[in-house]
């Protein structure tokens, strides 16, 4: 036998037995974001490289670290997009979408692609659930896709998740706040980590997010940049505060928050959960309103977040919450022999045809099998069709659930199964009509 290839490492597979997670929390995401209003959003996987330079900031470390980029015949350099905000900025550019009105509110479900030392809650493929506002610099517009946020963790069931909150100023504030900082760091220049000794020239920002116990330990002493806030950003962040006060969301605010990527300006946040260990930031964003013009565009307000699905899972999984059930089959038709196997073939496709699923036997087995079969799909309903019900033209639709067993026509299979026995059976009544409807297509296909 050939060697099994595994998948990469640092990714995941979602099997058929996990997905319903998955549907969860996609269900959940994109109800609540389409009920504020947001409008689902799809770009590509890989953009021009130059993309990600230029908005998430040539000093972080998806830029300088963990970039997937490839290239193509020809010159040019394609990246595996590393996060969503930067792709969507650019196709609301090139679509013309900000032309179209302010605000402007998107929502994407991505796989996104960087290239860190795999852990718990750190995969080099992920998923996240992210929304963009444009146009906007009022503190409701910050204050709404918190609530956003919030809405979505309380649907999942998770209570414990904590909003932490700060303002990074505008870069008039945070230029004085830099070199304060620059201060500060510069005697403990030689006991930092090779990264942030490099970050103390370029970005001395991105100190205070270095994940290393001795950095964190000298950063905690660091000034912070609240004190440095201009007029106008202290005054957006006390409205913000305010109003988040008035929906009733609890928050710390949190100077340590400054967020990786570049191009934020004013309020950062995060929610992190305490329950999945070291990577405990679900949903990470803010306001950055310096992207948009740094792409070529306008000068535009926007904001935004990202959420990481596989941590949302994480998190509602050691908090005990509840996912929705599978789907399973409404009706798994058992046969035996040839010709009553074909019968079943039809039956099913009608039953489909009616909105219900069913199954039969695909692979040619004995009746025993093909029960252990309908028993695993956990089909809610059996009816084994052979020569003798061919013959007599009747047989036994059974309940899984109940084991109750009921004697039917196969003349009448539709509508007797529509009327009587769905409704008993399904709890949803299927109309009379619809049950006529299917038995007359049965009908015509018999002929
Ligand atoms: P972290 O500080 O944990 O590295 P980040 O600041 O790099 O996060 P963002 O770029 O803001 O993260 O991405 C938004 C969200 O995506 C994060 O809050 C997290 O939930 C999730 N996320 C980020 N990187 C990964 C990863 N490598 N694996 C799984 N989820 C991730
Ligand atoms: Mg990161």
């Amino acid at each position: 036998m050939a060697m099994q290839i595994k998948r990469p490492k640092g990714t995941q597979d979602a099997v058929p037995a996990e997905i319903s997670k998955w549907k969860t929390v996609e269900g959940i995401v994109s109800e609540t974001a389409e009920q504020f209003g947001f409008r689902e959003i799809r770009t590509p996987v890989f953009e021009d490289t130059g993309l990600y330079v230029r908005s998430v900031g040539d000093t972080s470390d998806v830029v300088t670290k963990e970039m997937y980029t490839v290239s193509s015949k020809g010159s040019d350099t394609f990246t595996l997009r590393p996060e969503g905000t930067a792709g969507v900025v650019r196709a609301m550019l090139e679509n013309g979408i900000m032309n179209e009105g302010f605000p402007q509110k998107v929502y994407y479900i991505i796989q996104a692609f960087r290239h860190e030392k795999p852990q718990a809650g750190r995969l080099r493929e992920f998923h996240q659930f992210g929304v963009e506002m444009f146009g906007t610099s009022s503190p409701y517009a910050d204050a709404e896709i918190i609530l956003l946020a919030a809405s979505i963790l309380d649907s999942c069931g998770l209570d414990k998740i904590e909003l932490h909150l700060n303002s990074i100023g505008c870069p008039e504030c945070r230029a004085k706040y830099r070199e304060a900082l620059k201060d500060y760091f510069k005697p403990h220049e030689a006991e930092l980590c090779e990264t942030c000794r490099e970050r103390l020239s370029k970005n001395p920002m991105r100190l205070l997010d270095c994940k290393s116990p001795i950095c964190k330990e000298i950063a905690a002493g660091a000034p912070i940049i609240l004190d440095y806030l201009c007029d106008d950003c202290r005054e957006h962040f006390e409205s913000l505060k305010n109003i988040l006060a008035d929906y009733g969301i609890k928050f710390t605010v949190d100077p340590k928050i400054v967020r990786g990527l570049d191009y934020y300006t004013r309020t950062v946040f995060e929610f992190i959960s305490n329950d999945i260990g070291a990577q405990g930031t679900v949903c990470g964003g803010g306001r950055y309103d310096g992207l948009v013009s740094e792409l070529g565009g306008q000068a535009v307000a926007a904001l935004g977040f990202g959420m990481g699905l596989e941590r949302l899972i994480m998190t509602m999984e050691n908090s005990g919450c509840e996912f929705e059930a599978a789907k399973t089959t409404d009706l798994y038709l058992a046969s035996m022999g040839d010709k009553a196997r074909h019968k079943t073939a039809l039956l099913a496709d009608a039953i489909r045809r009616a909105g219900y699923s069913a199954e039969f036997d695909l692979v040619g087995r004995g009746l025993k099998p093909q029960m252990r079969y309908a028993d695993k799909i956990g089909a809610k309903f059996v009816c084994v069709i052979g020569d003798n019900e061919l013959e007599t033209g009747e047989a036994k639709l059974k309940n899984m659930r109940t084991g109750e067993e009921k004697q039917i026509i196969l003349e009448d299979f539709m509508s007797v199964f529509g009327t009587e026995l769905i409704n008993e059976v399904f709890e949803n009544g299927l109309g009379d009509e619809i049950a006529g409807a299917i038995s007359g297509e049965l009908g015509e296909k018999e002929e």
